[in-house]
């Protein structure tokens, strides 16, 4: 399954849902109700803020890169 993530380290998957080529992404942690958005030229906007116990993966970057 593909995982998005954004500047700030938050994984995303894709909620199906588009419009106008905007696709709608929700946060890969199933508790979280994080959610954001890729415009068409791929930038990635923030939508509703993360759950307080949802922490970006910035600490796990080096061994996530290794793993990609
Ligand atoms: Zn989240």
């Amino acid at each position: 399954m593909n995982r998005i993530e954004d500047d700030k380290g938050y994984f995303y998957k894709f909620n199906g849902s588009e419009r106008k080529g905007v696709r709608y992404l929700t946060c890969y942690q199933q508790f979280c109700k994080g959610s954001a958005s890729i415009r068409q030229n791929g930038y990635i906007v923030s939508g509703k803020d993360h759950s307080p116990n949802c922490s970006p993966n910035n600490a796990d970057d080096e061994r996530l890169n290794e793993k990609i």
